[in-house]
């Protein structure tokens, strides 16, 4: 059987935890599998060396922190290798474009075009073990690229999905839970669950996994676990909805922090005008997420929406075009929310989630801004600090 196996940064955070990794490795090759490796950098090497440009500016130029931020996969894929040839197994280290990933789109947060296998097969077919540095690519200039925070998942997957194989990805919890455990004590783990559902909390916030390495699993058909244990399969598998019988109300709650709300006040109220702001926000690349419009007070309107606070810099060239085609606007902006989503394919089915979670939060008294549905999920933005009370009445509601 061929896999491709992903482990993250906690996973191959000391030498001491690659040298476990590559002979368990070797375990699996011996049994007979075709082995594909992704790993992240060690540790928190990623945070690190954006901290240090950020030493030199707090607004990198996004190519130059690509080609810093690569640097980290690059280290793990080389250590890991050695520790495999010096346990006497043949295995060879490739950096993502090495391995054919091709990227396209924005520094820093770019997307896999293409993958050519070649390579690795023909490095399979002589019977070593790949290992592939996750989160980069090269794109159409020769340039490395990077996939966005989290994304050596969307690199595994991605290459599962060329190699037509499963895809494992190890990490430091033992499977996916109904909320992210750390901030949820009593949160459940989840023994199977959807794509769909897994898309949408990774999408609103679930850090777990990568949202584009659940879509390209989705659509490339490549089954998904997750799980900690070296070996063993307690863990989680994302399926299609149709393999997995139980369905409940709501499956998960997820939280995200990477959260900006920009207020714009006093804009006239005529479609063109609304157009041009979002279109100056889509020619820069930030990602709207929430939209909210007041009445309209003679012909004047206040508009405000969320995007991710890391694209703060690229909002703000956004706002600058805005602010020249628009004197009158007052701009501001707010970065202490944070954006509290519940999700469940049960809700296409089973209405009244919205005004239960209307009653809770009335009852707690927890304020919220702006309000989005999906067909599986409702999305609140509220104050950063109502969050563990938000996450313990919605999960002693829905007992999640
Ligand atoms: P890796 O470095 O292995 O990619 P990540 O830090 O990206 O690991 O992802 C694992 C973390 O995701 C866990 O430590 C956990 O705190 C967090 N997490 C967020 N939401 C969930 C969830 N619903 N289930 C499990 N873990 C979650
Ligand atoms: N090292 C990268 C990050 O920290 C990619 C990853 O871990 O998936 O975001
Ligand atoms: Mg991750």
């Amino acid at each position: 059987m061929r896999i491709v196996q992903k482990y993250g940064g906690t996973s191959v955070g000391t030498i001491e935890k690659i040298k476990a990794i590559a002979e368990h490795l070797i375990k699996v090759r011996k049994e007979g599998n075709e082995v594909v490796v992704v790993v992240s950098a060690m540790g928190k090497m990623t945070d690190e060396l954006i901290k240090k440009a950020n030493e030199i500016t707090n607004r990198p130029d996004r190519r130059e922190l690509d080609m810093l931020m690569s640097t980290g996969e690059q280290q793990t894929i080389a250590l890991l290798s050695m520790a495999l040839k010096n346990m006497g197994h043949e295995a060879v280290s490739l950096t993502g474009s090495q391995a054919g990933i091709q990227t396209t789109g924005t520094h820093t947060k770019s997307k896999i075009k293409s993958i050519n296998n070649e390579r690795m097969e023909k490095h399979l077919a002589d019977g070593k073990i790949v290992i592939v540095a996750g989160f980069q690519g090269m794109n159409e200039a020769g340039d490395i690229t990077t996939l966005g925070r989290g994304g050596s998942d969307t690199s595994a997957v991605a290459l599962a999905g060329a190699l037509g194989c499963q895809c494992e990805i190890y990490t430091d919890v033992d499977g996916i839970y109904t909320c992210d455990p750390r901030v949820h004590k009593g949160a459940k783990k989840i023994d199977k669950i959807s794509y769909e559902e897994m898309m949408e909390m990774s999408n609103l916030g679930a850090g777990v996994m990568e949202v584009r390495a659940v879509e390209l699993g989705k659509k490339f058909g490549v089954p998904i676990y997750v799980g900690r244990s070296l070996g063993e399969k307690n863990g989680t598998y994302i399926l299609e909805k149709e393999q997995i019988m139980e369905e409940k109300l709501i499956t998960g709650l997820s939280i995200n922090e990477n959260v900006l709300m920009v207020n714009l006040q006093n804009l006239y109220n005529k479609p063109q005008k609304i157009a041009n702001i979002f279109s100056a926000l889509g020619k820069q690349d930030v990602n709207v997420d929430m939209i909210s419009q007041s009445q309209s007070v003679e012909d004047m309107v206040d508009i405000s929406f969320t995007c991710p606070a890391t694209e703060e810099d690229l909002l703000d060239k956004a706002v600058e075009i805005i602010a020249t085609q628009n004197p009158a606007l007052k701009i501001s902006k707010n970065q202490d929310l944070i954006k509290v989503s519940v999700v469940g394919v049960g809700m296409i089915s089973h209405s009244g989630v919205a005004g239960k979670l209307f009653e809770i939060f009335g009852e707690k008294n927890i304020k919220f801004y702006q309000v989005t549905t999906s067909e599986i999920s409702i999305s609140f933005t509220m104050d950063k600090d109502r969050k563990a009370a938000a996450v313990e009445a919605i999960s002693e509601a829905f007992n999640i």
